[in-house]
């Protein structure tokens, strides 16, 4: 499998740390609000490439933040004359509901900034006892930009022609810095404000801070990948790096991964242009998984324009694959209980090229839009192939074929009137023999498909019962 690394700015055949596992950060939202339909291209295109590493056999542990102290929670809840915490509380709760919605499948850890205050404050006091940080007079700790040698490397900026600027510069004690290239790490309380207690001062900490600390917290000093949008490069994973390498000494991330930009009409989302979506809005007009489904149909890095004429095509699209595994299912019922015959087998052949397909183009840097391709030729192969005459074995494995890529890319497919009780059945059977094998992987799968169907399973002691929610 390869993919594109930002810091070599080159697709790299993808080597894990450990074998056989993953261990992934995805920055996620700053919580103030309902999340917008940019925020949920990472979530999305992330997830279906931890789906696709967990469909190869890799465990993949993977951890997203929300960002639950920043400047517009403190603005929201002054303004409604609440505390901070019921503003990010009120979003992650959301923003929950969203995921879930759009098939998102929970992060392995969902770490809250504000619950990992002691963890920055150790770092933050490393930096400092390393010569890579220093106090100021006010009590503001501040990175020492240029300590750092390697800075710029992921950015590919060079030091001496950066400017300072975006949101990592917090305005409290900007004066008292070395350097215009150095930022917050700490910085002092003002008034109506959350604080922490510190060795420097009452205060709160930079943002940048917290995804070194929560990242090594849950997946080590050194993880194998770690992701967010394009806009995150510079300053907020540059200084990410800046904060790890300095403290840990060690390489802190060894792919970085980003997705491009989502456009709404070709222009920059802005709520003040009036052309700006939340997933909410979203799904008043579509089932979130025609966006998801849009979302895939490019490629994660180029940019992606989204436009009422490219959702209609996106749910068309969508429509052709559950149509013809409800077609599919459909024939399965009237269809001869019998093993797949000689013809059967040989076109059977045909279908299986697609999922070499589908995997080439996803091991090429999780080429989606190519991934989709193969699922529609399959499709194709489906509708052209399976009729009246066919065998159960060979519908039900045709369709399989088609839930399963579809499953990877964390589109549904099959509705739930379509799952039967036999298929649930015959899935609670797998996924015990899976267990007993110890494929723990395969066997999480199938209770994701199985949830995804709205089928709860129950272990008890005398076996799995399951009913539909
Ligand atoms: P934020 O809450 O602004 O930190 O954003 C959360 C995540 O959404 C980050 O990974 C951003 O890079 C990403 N993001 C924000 N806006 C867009 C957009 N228009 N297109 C794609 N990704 C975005
Ligand atoms: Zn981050």
């Amino acid at each position: 499998m390869k993919v594109f690394n930002t810091l070599s700015r080159q697709k790299e055949e993808f080597v894990p740390l450990q074998e056989g596992k993953v261990s992934m950060y995805v920055c996620g939202p700053t919580v103030y609000n309902l999340i917008h339909i940019g925020n949920a291209r990472p979530m999305i295109v992330f997830d279906t490439a931890r789906r696709y590493m967990e469909h190869k056999g890799y465990a993949v542990n993977y951890v997203s933040n929300f960002t639950d102290v920043d400047d517009k929670i403190i603005k929201k809840a002054n303004e409604e004359g609440v505390d901070p915490s019921v503003i990010s509380e009120r979003y992650i709760a959301e923003c929950r509901k969203d995921m879930k919605a759009l098939n998102v499948k929970e992060a392995t850890t969902h770490p809250k900034a504000t619950e990992e205050i002691d963890g920055m404050i150790e770092m933050i006091q490393t930096l400092i006892d390393k010569g890579h940080a220093y106090v100021a007079e006010d009590g503001t700790v501040y990175y020492k930009t240029r300590s750092f040698k390697e800075y710029g490397k992921l950015s590919h900026k060079n030091l001496d022609d950066l400017r300072s600027g975006g949101r990592a510069l917090l305005v409290s004690g900007e004066d008292q810095k070395q350097d215009p290239l150095d930022f917050v790490l700490w910085k002092p309380k003002k008034e109506g404000e959350p604080y922490w207690e510190s060795p420097w001062c009452e205060g709160r900490p930079g943002w940048h801070i917290e995804c070194s600390v929560m990242s090594k917290k849950y997946l080590g000093e050194e993880i194998d990948i770690h992701a967010g949008g394009e806009d995150l490069i510079f300053p907020h994973h540059e200084n990410e790096i800046a904060q790890s390498e300095a403290a840990n000494g060690k390489e802190f991330a060894k792919y970085w991964l980003h997705n491009g930009f989502l456009n709404i009409d070709n222009k920059k989302m802005s709520k003040s242009a009036g052309n700006f979506f939340t997933i909410r809005d979203i799904s008043e007009k579509y089932d979130l998984q025609v966006l998801r489904f849009f979302m895939l149909s490019a490629h994660y890095r180029s940019p992606l324009n989204f436009s009422a004429d490219l959702m209609e095509a996106a749910k068309n699209g969508l429509d052709r694959i559950v149509t013809s595994v409800s077609n599919l299912n459909f024939l399965m019922e009237k269809a001869a209980d019998v093993p797949m015959t000689g013809e059967e087998q040989q076109l059977f052949k045909e279908a299986e090229t697609y999922i070499t397909k589908f995997d080439e183009a996803m091991d090429d840097d999780f080429n989606t839009a190519d991934a989709v391709s193969a699922i529609f030729e399959l499709v194709k192969f489906a509708n052209t192939n399976v009729n009246e005459q066919s065998g159960k074995a060979f519908i039900q494995a045709v369709k399989d074929e088609i839930v399963m890529l579809s499953d990877i890319c964390g589109l549904i497919v099959e509705k739930k009137a379509d799952i039967l009780d036999a298929q649930v059945e015959a899935l609670i059977q797998e996924r015990q023999e899976a267990r007993k094998a110890k494929n723990f992987a395969r066997a999480d799968e199938i209770r994701d498909t199985l949830a995804a169907q709205g089928i709860i399973l129950e272990d008890t002691r005398e076996g799995v019962k399951w009913k539909r929610a």
